[in-house]
């Protein structure tokens, strides 16, 4: 593979792109990231995922390092140089590099990099056979909320997890499901109502969960936002996570536990071809200008 990475203003050779040793991201996990997916060559949800880059940023005092226009621009630019057609742009903002030291100075240069990931979007196997879960305490810290580069537990649970043979993890706080270690989760009640955790610090604001929660409202569906228990969860009828590269994906299991009658269900599969559908025909055109 030999892609074209953008880097501080400049399209660089995979290899060739480099940063510094002292840069905040590498020091401190002093960054913020974005996934945006491409399938059909288009953008998929790009403007809640621009949105939420700027809310990331501010919330972490990390000056927005290239206006809305440019943005757009870089992504399909981005995306044309490598051919992407399907896949997904990953960015990622540091704050910048200086002398190690916890306290960063107001004028610092942010570090600002994007690549493309080539993969099957809309082959994903696991929309047939669905995710085990398992549940691990929430170990994050306390802004969930804020999109940083700061994975480290959620990376070492779910290699645990996948060790054992689970897909995923479920973390669960205080009695309650936070989310998946990187996607939301939603459940269907028996009487066909889908809840998904209200927002707070507690989680991710996923772009994907907005938009599946407008699509199960528009297609009159019950959808409600609210704490729910692992022993709710385990008794629903459904269960999915939604994320922007997995889109909808159903979760068959909790803990060994069979969701329903353990097969993918119904409701999950009308909002992920909901998804997919709204998306093909409304996703932001690479090759336009
Ligand atoms: N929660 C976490 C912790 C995540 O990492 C992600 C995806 N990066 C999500 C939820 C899903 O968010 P989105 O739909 O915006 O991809």
């Amino acid at each position: 593979m030999d892609r074209i990475v953008y880097l501080n203003g400049e399209w660089l050779g995979e290899t060739e792109a480099k940063v510094s040793v002292f840069d905040r991201g590498f020091l401190f996990a002093d960054a913020i990231y974005e996934v945006t997916a491409v399938i059909d060559g288009k953008l998929i949800d790009y403007p809640g995922h621009a949105a939420r880059l700027k809310r990331s940023l501010d919330a972490m005092d990390i000056p927005m390092p290239v206006d809305e226009t440019e943005l757009l621009a870089l992504h399909k630019d981005l995306a044309k140089r490598n051919s992407l057609t399907e896949g997904l742009i990953y960015l990622q903002i540091s704050r910048g590099s200086q002398d190690r030291d916890f306290v960063y100075p107001k004028d610092m240069r942010p570090t600002f990099t994007m690549f493309t990931q080539a993969k099957s979007v809309l082959g994903n196997a696991k929309w047939k056979t669905g995710l085990s879960l398992q549940t691990v305490p929430e170990g994050r810290w306390s802004q969930r909320q804020i999109k940083t580069v700061q994975l480290l537990y959620s990376s070492l649970k779910k290699t645990e997890a996948q060790r054992e043979g689970f897909d995923d993890v479920l973390f669960v706080e205080d009695g309650s499901v936070t989310e998946a270690s990187s996607a939301n989760f939603h459940i269907v009640t028996k009487d066909g109502t889908v809840v998904t955790r209200d927002l707070s610090n507690a989680l991710l604001h996923g772009i994907t969960r907005g938009s599946i929660l407008d699509l199960a409202k528009t297609a009159g569906l019950k959808a409600e936002e609210r704490s729910f228990s692992v022993d709710e969860a385990m008794a629903a009828s459904e269960a999915f996570i939604t994320s922007a590269t997995s889109f909808v994906t159903p979760v068959v299991s909790i803990d060994r536990t069979p969701i329903g009658n353990g097969a993918v269900g119904p409701i999950t599969r009308q909002l992920l071809d909901l998804y997919i559908n709204d998306r093909l025909a409304h996703g932001m055109p690479i090759a336009s200008a």
